[in-house]
């Protein structure tokens, strides 16, 4: 039987169609995504965490980029690949940080009193 391509690296790699439960994003692992180019010749990805949105500008097949989704408070470092099929790939590694997220405005409090809403 073949080696499942989901143990194919020391941490885990998760193809395209493959659904990853969050807990198992940890640091190292690898989960492709398929991405749709959009008018303006950008790139849009989506985050493996939750499925939502980033959208790439600039030099995006040969940069590297720096992902934060800041819903789920992770971060990714994505680089997209040419699947040669007129179509290109994402490839997220889950990072270590864990960026910890400010929060809105609202709260009553003695430090949000110290900070007045322009
Ligand atoms: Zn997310």
């Amino acid at each position: 039987m073949p080696v499942p391509e989901h143990n194919r690296g020391p941490r885990g790699f998760y193809g395209p169609t493959d659904s990853v439960d969050p807990k198992r994003l940890i640091p190292g692992v690898t989960v492709r995504r398929y991405t749709e180019t959009i008018p303006g010749g950008r790139l849009d990805v989506i985050a493996p965490c939750c499925g939502r949105m980033a959208r790439l500008d600039g030099d995006w097949m040969h940069d590297a980029h720096l992902v934060l989704c800041a819903a789920c408070a992770r971060t990714y470092d994505v680089q997209i690949l040419d699947e040669n099929d007129g179509g290109f790939g994402a490839e997220f590694v889950v990072r270590d940080e864990r960026p910890v997220l400010v929060r809105r405005r609202g709260v009553v409090s003695w430090l949000a009193g110290q900070h007045p809403a322009g």
